[in-house]
């Protein structure tokens, strides 16, 4: 047991609970091609791994926690998927669950996805983004399964799947890891990494790299244009004086790169005025992040705001970054006027 687990009385069922769902997600992904003919539909088979895998987490969890320990504000809603149209959609999705248990009933499984139906009002609940980065998981590429724990406004521990990266952190990450990792930090309790995705293996500690304005800088952003304006992250990059051109790559494993020391920051540059940040987009990550020495704020500086149900209503966009360039990062940001409007 490490500090981690014995500190903080939710890790060990959120770690049982992600561990499991990376599992599942990952023979959904195996399935790709396969799913997209049966359903004659692309996008079928996130929609597959995301209802599956809140399902997987929303259960596993109640089979270790009290009621008022297992509200969760989760994307996806059981509404549409129990619609006569989505017969096929829902076999898949329980088939995939019952890789797991294979005595769970359909209707289990459709009260368990309407479970994560919470609005954040309490003092403590989860947030759940069970495929975070579905286009990264279309493409074959990274995704995460994303568990935070938010107490009286604030993220108190997270809990993130990345069944596509390597604990090896030379490997490129074009080249997914069949294994994967897991990582999970608790407030005051650092930053800590499962390899293999696999909680009974022995966590070893993360911190993010040290500052040194001399050292060339490793930046990482959204491989999705529109979730990020590069822009504006060109700007800063060429600005703070770095050469070449950021990791891209899909869903909070970004957060992961910079906690483990692999990049030293994460722009996520607003791309209008009118998208705000979801809670489940963002709370394991940050924890992740911040307990491994990094800052998390929103582009102005400010600390992201938790106390507004599913959205971050009063900040915009994000900046991880190691100490030190963080604050830099915010400095270069007001003397270009980024993102001021
Ligand atoms: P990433 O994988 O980092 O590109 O982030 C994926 C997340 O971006 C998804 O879970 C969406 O909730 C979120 N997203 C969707 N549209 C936008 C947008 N316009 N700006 C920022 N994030 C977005
Ligand atoms: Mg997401």
């Amino acid at each position: 047991m490490s500090e981690l687990t014995t500190q903080h009385r939710l890790i060990p069922p959120a770690l049982e609970a992600v561990c499991t769902a990376s599992a599942v997600s990952r023979v959904v992904q195996a399935n790709l091609e396969e799913l997209k003919q049966i359903t004659k539909d692309d996008r079928s088979p996130v929609t597959v791994a995301d209802y599956a895998v809140q399902a997987i987490i929303a259960l596993s969890l109640a089979e270790h926690l009290d009621d008022k320990d297992r509200l969760i504000v989760g994307e996806e809603d059981a509404q549409a998927l129990r619609n006569d149209d989505q017969v096929l959609i829902r076999k898949a999705v329980l088939q995939a669950v019952q890789t797991w248990k294979p005595q769970i009933t359909e209707e289990q499984m459709l009260n368990a996805i309407d479970h994560c139906d919470h609005d954040g009002s309490s003092d403590g609940y989860w947030a759940l983004d069970p495929i975070d980065g579905t286009k990264g998981f279309l493409r074959g590429q990274h995704y995460a399964i994303a568990l935070g724990r938010i107490e009286d406004g604030e993220v108190v521990a997270g809990v993130m799947g990345c069944p596509n990266l390597s604990s090896e952190q030379g490997r490129p990450l074009d080249n997914n890891d069949p294994e994967g990792v897991v990582y999970a930090a608790s407030k005051g309790a650092g930053a800590w990494e499962f390899a293999k995705c696999d909680q009974s293996s022995e966590p070893m500690r993360i911190v993010s790299s040290p500052y040194n304005p001399d050292t060339p800088l490793r930046f990482c952003e959204s491989a999705e244009k529109g979730h990020s304006n590069r822009g504006d992250s060109g700007r800063i990059i060429d600005n703070i004086g770095t050469e070449g051109e950021p990791a891209r790559l899909d869903s909070q494993c970004k957060y992961a790169l910079v906690a483990r020391g692999q990049a030293d920051g994460y722009l996520r540059l607003p791309t209008s005025k009118e998208y705000v940040e979801k809670i489940w987009d963002h709370a394991a990550g940050l924890c992740i992040a911040q307990e491994a020495g990094a800052v998390v704020s929103d582009v102005s500086g400010k600390p992201l705001d938790f106390t507004h149900g599913a959205r971050l209503e009063e900040n915009r966009g994000v900046i991880c970054a190691i100490d030190g360039l963080h604050q830099r990062i915010i400095a270069t940001i007001d003397e270009l006027a980024i993102a001021q409007q």
